[in-house]
């Protein structure tokens, strides 16, 4: 950090007030985490000045014998993690993850299904703002209306779709996520199944979520969210799926040019410490906190949707309440809490409004709190709720917590 002062002083300013930030405030972001000093090591490396286009082994540039050690440390501990044959470590993020298996897998114009956005599917399962939508002919599946995926109306509608892909994942649902069901619906129709299991990787790792791996034709996911490590994606499957379908070459040449080499040693780390025992003790650590912070919202008074949660996140429903995700949001940020607002199923508000905040606790759990934080952060949570007047007195119990588990 004192190199970035000497050589750059705003940047550094930049840095300095976010770690400020990241310090004086809870993170309930679902998709956010921090990783260990030794994988932000990894990514500040050397490593970041080597080209290394193509795969260990097979490279278009010389001296890149280290960074294939590294490059094959990353994918054999991924293979290991999650029980597969095939790693691809490479990809510099999840939509990046997600767009090499499309181009592998489909061609321009071929049908997928994919779960809603506004029901909590991604933007890279076909929204129209975005290449899947784009690039692919839609169609979608939602939750009904007890917030939970209805896997008959998934498969009424992949039977009318005839879809050549399904997609299964999802980046704010609360609960457990049916591979085998949705394996199944793909067979009857003849699609395959890719499942992005960017929020729930960690959970997968831990075992305390079931493995897509026995079910899906690939894996895609990001490493940065539960599983805690680099901002970056990977695509797994079997061996014989990574050779029908080349997902080497759509990676690289097919959309990406040098890998990241320096995020590619950070995913190795990750995935080392996501090897360990303590790392199975800090997921349930996830779960716990989750169910902790949804009962005291609902204890409180507040709707979550699919009232609970099974994983590390929730969706507050804001339908009844007189404020919107977009108001709360701002108002839980004065109050020095970090969230996001989100769409709820049938939401009648734009994304831009929307009418949901999604909470997860995958940092906090990180930063150290227990059960019993929990309840507190579910008291700010409803002061703010309650009237702008009460924001300062949530902003206390969020100094008393970030002061019991300092960051820095
Ligand atoms: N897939 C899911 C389910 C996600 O939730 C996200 C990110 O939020 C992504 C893919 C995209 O990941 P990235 O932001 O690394 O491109």
């Amino acid at each position: 950090f004192e190199e970035i002062q000497k050589t750059d002083s705003e940047v550094a300013e930049a840095i300095l007030h976010e770690m400020e930030r990241q310090n004086s405030h809870i993170e309930l972001i679902a998709s956010e985490n921090w990783v260990s000093k030794a994988v932000m090591a990894a990514m500040g490396s050397p490593l970041t000045n080597k080209y290394a286009e193509g795969y260990p082994g097979r490279r278009y540039y010389g001296g890149c014998d280290y960074v294939d050690v590294v490059e094959n440390l990353a994918r054999d501990r991924a293979k290991e993690l999650f029980g597969c044959e095939y790693a691809n470590v490479q990809p510099h993020s999840g939509a990046q993850a997600n767009m090499a298996v499309f181009f592998a897998m489909l061609k321009p114009g071929d049908k997928i299904l994919g779960m809603n956005l506004d029901h909590g599917g991604h933007l890279t399962h076909g929204s129209p703002v975005n290449f899947s939508g784009n690039y692919f002919v839609t169609s979608f599946y939602g939750v009904n209306d007890d917030g939970v995926i209805d896997y008959d109306e998934v498969r009424r509608i992949a039977l009318e779709e005839k879809p050549k892909m399904i997609i299964a994942g999802a980046s704010a649902y609360a609960r457990k996520i049916d591979f085998k069901r949705f394996r199944q619906i793909a067979d009857e129709v003849g699609a395959y199944l890719m499942v992005d299991m960017a929020h729930i990787a960690g959970l997968v790792a831990a075992g305390l979520h079931e493995s897509p791996i026995p079910y899906a034709d690939v894996v895609t996911t990001t490493t940065h969210k539960t599983l805690r490590g680099p901002r970056g994606g990977m695509i797994l499957s079997s061996q014989e799926a990574a050779e029908k379908f080349k997902f080497n070459k759509a990676v690289f040449p097919g959309i990406q040019g040098g890998p990241l080499e320096h995020v590619i040693a950070g995913k190795a780390v990750c995935f080392k410490e996501a090897l360990q025992p303590e790392f199975k003790e800090y997921q349930k650590q996830i779960v716990k906190n989750a169910k902790a912070l949804s009962e005291a919202l609902m204890a409180k008074g507040i709707k979550l949707v699919s009232g609970g949660t099974d994983n590390h996140l929730m969706l507050m429903d804001l339908s009844e309440e007189d404020v919107t995700g977009k108001e709360l949001e701002k108002r839980l940020d004065q109050a020095n809490i970090t969230c996001n607002k989100n769409t709820i199923p049938n939401d009648p508000r734009s994304p831009m409004v929307t009418s949901g905040i999604r909470l997860g606790t995958p940092a906090v759990t990180t930063r150290g709190m227990k059960e019993d934080d929990m309840e507190q952060i579910a008291e700010a949570i409803r002061l703010v709720l309650t009237g702008e007047e009460n924001i300062g007195k949530a902003r206390e119990i969020v100094a008393g917590l970030t002061k019991k588990y300092p960051l820095i």
